[in-house]
């Protein structure tokens, strides 16, 4: 168990944290990173990514986010492989510590600790996780070569997902509980023209239908959004993509957050209500949740940590 102190404390490292590290790093800050649970962030369960400015052709997620962590370690800032459990943020220094039992305190911190993927939270759902259903294709989809699988949602993610899937199962069927999807368009055409893809609109999931031992899915049971009417659909394995939620049950009741439990900034800012404090990427994002945008207000948390150790 060791005590660590530094001028800047990272917590997360996605896009956000990263490019804080960055930033700060290159600021003589010398940050300490610590990486949590998800090293890399969201986008190492992801495959194709073609938005990330700078690289003509599609890169892949985890590939970007090595290369983050390694400019990050590159420019002086340092990376530990730890996951907080508990923070003070009620005095400076502030204080975290971690689960391997090490403490870290920090004059200023920069929270980007992202967000984590939504269930529906039924108790079938509950029951079939990891025997058939996943919230993650590109971590999953594998297991489903050759199968019928269906996807829940109707973002991008649902999208990008049922694209991803379509590429492995024989079969996959969109579950969406409304008439339109709100995925990008150029996603929705993809989706639209792919002949193993089917959307049943106006369906909501009525209950993941399976048994047997080992425990495997065999289908879902719809029910229409619009009139109730019941329908089932054959399927070997179910991805749930209805979004996410920020991941901040650690700073619960010591800093500002709305009622989905997203920190709040200041606008134009990614100041906290508590000085010294930062929060960067999904964490306080509900509306752009980019990578590019991640790592936008990444570089806004050190800069703006940097100014708040030198005034103090
Ligand atoms: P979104 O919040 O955009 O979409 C969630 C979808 O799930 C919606 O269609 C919603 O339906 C549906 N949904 C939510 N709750 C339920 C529920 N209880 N039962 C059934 N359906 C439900 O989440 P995403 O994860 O798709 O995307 C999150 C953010 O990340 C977005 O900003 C998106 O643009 C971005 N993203 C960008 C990508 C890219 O640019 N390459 C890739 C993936 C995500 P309804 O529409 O009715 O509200």
């Amino acid at each position: 168990m060791t005590s660590h102190h530094t001028k800047l404390l990272i917590i997360g490292s996605g896009a956000a944290g990263c490019t804080a590290g960055i930033y700060a790093a290159r600021a003589m800050l010398k940050p300490i990173l610590v990486r949590g649970m998800q090293p890399g962030g969201q986008l190492t369960i992801t495959t194709d990514v073609e938005n990330f400015p700078g690289f003509e052709h599609t890169i892949q997620g985890p590939w970007l986010m090595e290369q983050m962590e390694k400019q990050a370690a590159h420019v002086g800032t340092t990376l530990v492989d730890d996951m907080i459990a508990s923070v003070d943020l009620s005095k400076r220094p502030f204080t975290a510590v971690g689960e391997s039992g090490d403490t870290y305190t920090a004059d200023a911190v920069v929270i980007a600790t992202g967000a984590t993927a939504k269930w529906l939270g039924m108790e079938s759902e509950k029951k079939f996780q990891g025997f058939g259903i996943s919230a993650c294709a590109t971590c999953d989809g594998f297991f489903f070569k050759g199968k019928e699988v269906v996807v829940i949602g109707g973002g991008n993610s649902a999208v990008e997902e049922s694209l991803y899937l379509a590429n492995i199962a024989s079969k996959v069927t969109l579950i969406h509980r409304r008439d339109s999807l709100r995925a990008e368009k150029i996603g929705q055409e993809r989706l639209f023209k792919n002949p193993k893809i089917s959307v049943e609109w106006n369906a909501g999931i009525d209950e993941f239908l399976g048994g047997g031992e080992p425990l495997s899915l065999t289908g879902v049971r719809l029910k229409n959004t619009k009139d109730g009417s019941i329908k089932e659909i054959k399927c070997d394995g179910a991805f749930v993509a209805i979004g996410h939620k920020p991941n901040t049950e650690i700073f619960a009741g010591q800093i500002g957050m709305d009622k989905e439990g997203y920190i709040l900034t200041t606008p134009g800012s990614t100041k906290t209500n508590i000085p010294g404090v930062f929060a960067a990427g999904d964490v306080q994002d509900k509306i752009f949740r980019q990578a590019v945008t991640a790592a936008g207000t990444g570089c806004m948390a050190a800069l703006e940590a940097e100014k708040f150790l030198a005034g103090h």
